[in-house]
């Protein structure tokens, strides 16, 4: 195995790992935030029998694992709902680590300071994932979106492509650093404008929350703006008509699924974006 290979795999599995640590603190946001509680750590304890747990019951997917589901006090059976949320953030933080082993490979090998912009872009990619999977959660349980969540993917996003454009070669003028932000911004309206409205037309109805999650979505297709680039002004239609139809047909019984559809519609298209710049 050449060096380059076990770089690659070290960087995906301790991704794979931090992931599922961050799952479980994704478990506490999505609980407390609709509950207006503060995300601060009480004790935690058994639901059956009250039995307050030790760190060796509290560590994530893990113990759930060796436990084999069960309460190792009272042998009540724990939800597999917080595992499957570790799990899932363990897998999206690998899929976006395989994605990115170019971020890892540089990290050590280059020494222009390019991957130090790459790296902040992973990172930041990284914190609006995070927003998409606790915001879709939050959806599917109380049917309410939280600006404080939806608003993360937008600004991050910003900040990527704003520290993207500082590391193009050449270097790139003011006005072709502000031209770009603007288009940015642009899409995240049009994405956000058209999901809406097809909504609403389906809907017959307005509200805020709805307005919440599509801005949630706006944010994080546009991470995928530096890989579209030429062909962005085809892809945000594509992009737009695409979720808005998702968000459109996604009402009655399925509307609590709206948000896991949406993601999952998010992460076709950057395997798609991904495979086509290969
Ligand atoms: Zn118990």
């Amino acid at each position: 195995m050449s060096a380059e290979t076990l770089v690659r795999i070290i960087f995906v599995f301790y991704a794979a790992l931090f992931g599922i640590v961050i799952g479980s603190f994704l478990n506490v946001v999505i609980y407390r935030t609709p509950a207006g509680k503060t995300i601060a750590k009480g004790h935690s304890m058994c639901m059956s029998c009250g039995h307050t747990l030790a760190a060796k019951d509290l560590v994530p997917l893990f113990s759930w694992l060796f436990l084999k589901g069960k309460c190792r006090y009272c042998g009540a059976p724990i939800a597999s709902r917080y595992a499957k949320i570790e799990s899932l953030t363990g897998l999206v933080f690998l899929l976006t680590a395989l994605l990115h082993t170019d971020t890892a490979f540089v990290l050590l090998l280059d020494g222009t300071g390019v991957f130090v912009y790459m790296f902040i872009y992973y990172v930041l990619f990284i914190i609006a994932c995070t927003a998409v999977i606790s915001s879709m959660m939050i959806w599917y349980d109380t049917s309410k979106s939280f600006m404080r969540l939806s608003l993360i993917p937008v600004v991050t996003g910003f900040i990527a492509v704003f520290v993207l454009s500082l590391m193009s070669s050449g270097g790139l003028s003011f006005f072709e650093i502000s031209k770009r932000l603007m288009v940015w911004a642009g899409s995240v309206i049009v994405i956000t404008l058209v999901a809406t409205i097809a909504g609403m037309a389906v809907r017959k109805s307005f509200s805020m929350e709805e307005i919440g999650l599509d801005i949630l979505f706006a944010g994080i297709f546009s991470f995928s703006y530096y890989l579209w680039f030429a062909k962005w002004y085809i892809a945000v239609p594509v992009i737009a008509v695409s979720y808005g139809l998702v968000r459109a047909l996604s009402s009655g019984k399925a509307k609590r699924y709206s948000g896991i559809f949406g993601a999952a519609l998010v992460i076709i298209f950057m395997l798609i974006v991904y495979f086509i710049n290969k």
